[in-house]
């Protein structure tokens, strides 16, 4: 994400809700009928995965597989009618479980042929499944909802979700969007495939993740079906519409990009669209393969949002985006989306990665050097007095997560760490963290512990200074 949010103070006092679900959590967990050894013992799954910063993302009980959203949705109306089917595999013996969803009125839900009660209790949808469904199994949940899916406010005070614009809508889902108009596990930690089906009124464009499968006009209306092969967090997930200048093109390095452009905004953007190819196949060179079988870009018009964010192969910017701004979320394919944070805690490895990715973009195409950004005024630069220096790396907190410290900290704290074990261990060491955790997630802890194996260093004095401590480091 690249943003200018503003910082609100609003404690979500997460540490301690998150506490009592666990405690919850293992409460129902103790209830539960003991049974004959080797026969089922149902539980309901729990509803949360105990995210500090957002306690009621994510549930337990069974890991989704993939997402598929048929809807149809009218700009003037702003009125989406939805019908998703989740796959997911139970990993427990589940009687009841929960979904998050922020969306419209429910009309029907079933799990697999069968309805299922639900209730819905703020974010959570709490499905009773029946037949009771046994570990390992298989299953669908169907889920039938209408009506104008929820704008979402964040600690920070920024917007997401379902942001109408004046030609469509504009989708970015970090950190808690998607469920408003996708019934979902909502946590990073359970990454699936997505296909999307959605039809709008001719000569409205929408655009996905993923590879454009098809594109059908009848009777005044066009849908559009989009499929995200490569697993996927849910908050990468988006659908942004409206009227769009579409170009598609291939990297000399062989890399589809499907570019959309509000028709608005096609001059201002221009610069930042060219370098696209570039972008792509030098980061490439230092990052590793590409991740995903399509890159592309959504700049759309959407001044009330503010922020660029790093959808899954095509980032989404809510106005022009500078060439800086591009590079960032292109180097997130690789960090933040192909290898991503399972706890949002974690955020500096995706901040930290991109900003220091477009450091390294600006050396590259002959700006300052990373050594003389990292010493610029804006970085290690700043006064000790700094408040800047009171947030600590690792854990910024939700109102500060898109704030600078995680950016630019973060960054620095890659720079430091580039002179502490040099370059070859350095590069090294972030090609194989792209490499090894592919599609997956990956913790502060184990990028340590990847640091001091490729370097044989002992880093934990390093990365205490860099990323736990408050204060301006010193020495390191
Ligand atoms: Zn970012």
């Amino acid at each position: 994400m690249t943003s200018s949010r503003s910082r609100r103070a609003a404690r979500l006092g997460g540490a301690a809700l998150a506490a009592a679900l666990l405690t919850a959590t293992q409460a129902t967990t103790a209830l539960a009928a003991p049974g004959d050894p080797g026969e089922p013992r149902y539980s309901a799954g729990a509803p949360s995965l105990g995210d500090p910063y957002f306690p009621d993302q994510g549930n337990g009980g069974y890991d989704v597989r993939h997402y598929d959203v048929t809807f149809s949705y009218d700009p003037a109306t702003k009125v989406m009618d939805a019908t998703t089917v989740i796959t997911a595999v139970a990993t427990q013996d589940l009687d009841q479980f929960d979904l998050d969803f922020r969306g419209p009125q429910i009309t029907s839900l079933k799990v697999g042929k069968h309805p299922a009660a639900y209730r819905r209790d703020g974010q959570e949808l709490v499905v009773t499944p029946r037949p009771k469904l046994k570990t390992g199994e298989t299953f669908t949940v169907t889920v039938t909802y209408a009506g104008t899916p929820p704008v979402v406010t964040d600690p920070d005070g920024s917007i997401e979700g379902w942001v109408p614009t004046d030609d469509g809508a504009f989708v970015p889902g970090e950190p808690q969007g998607a469920p408003a108009w996708l019934p979902a596990n909502d946590s990073p930690a359970d990454k699936a495939t997505f296909t999307f089906r959605a039809t709008v009124p001719e000569g409205v464009t929408v655009v996905g993740n993923g590879r454009l499968v098809s594109r059908t006009t009848a009777d005044g209306t066009t849908t559009f079906v989009w499929d995200s092969a490569e697993p996927m967090a849910t908050y990468l997930a988006t659908v942004t519409l409206g009227n769009f200048v579409v170009n598609e093109t291939t990297t000399p390095g062989g890399i589809p990009v499907y570019t959309a452009v509000d028709p608005r905004l096609v001059t201002q953007s221009a610069a930042a669209v060219a370098r696209i190819p570039d972008i792509l196949d030098y980061f490439s060179s230092i990052f590793g393969p590409y991740p995903f079988n399509q890159a592309g870009a959504i700049i759309d018009r959407a001044p009330n949002v503010g922020y660029a964010l790093e959808s899954q192969t095509k980032p989404i910017f809510s106005s022009a985006p500078g060439v800086g701004t591009m590079a960032h979320e292109l180097a997130h394919q690789w960090y933040g989306d192909s290898v991503s944070v399972g706890k949002w805690s974690d955020i500096w490895l995706n901040e930290g990665f991109a900003t220091y990715a477009t450091w390294l973009w600006t050396e590259h195409t002959g700006g300052a050097t990373a050594q003389q950004t990292f010493n610029s005024a804006g970085n290690y630069g700043r006064a000790a007095t700094s408040s800047f220096w009171q947030i600590v790396t690792a854990d910024p907190g939700p109102e500060d997560m898109f704030g600078n410290v995680p950016y630019n900290r973060g960054a620095m704290t890659l720079h430091a760490l580039r002179g502490k074990i040099g370059d070859a261990a350095f590069f090294t060491l972030i090609k194989d963290w792209a490499a090894q955790h592919r599609y997956g997630n990956a913790g502060t802890a184990d990028f340590i512990r990847a640091a001091e194996k490729v370097s044989g260093m002992d880093l934990k004095a390093f990365f205490d200074v860099w990323l736990f401590q408050k204060g301006k480091p010193a020495s390191w």
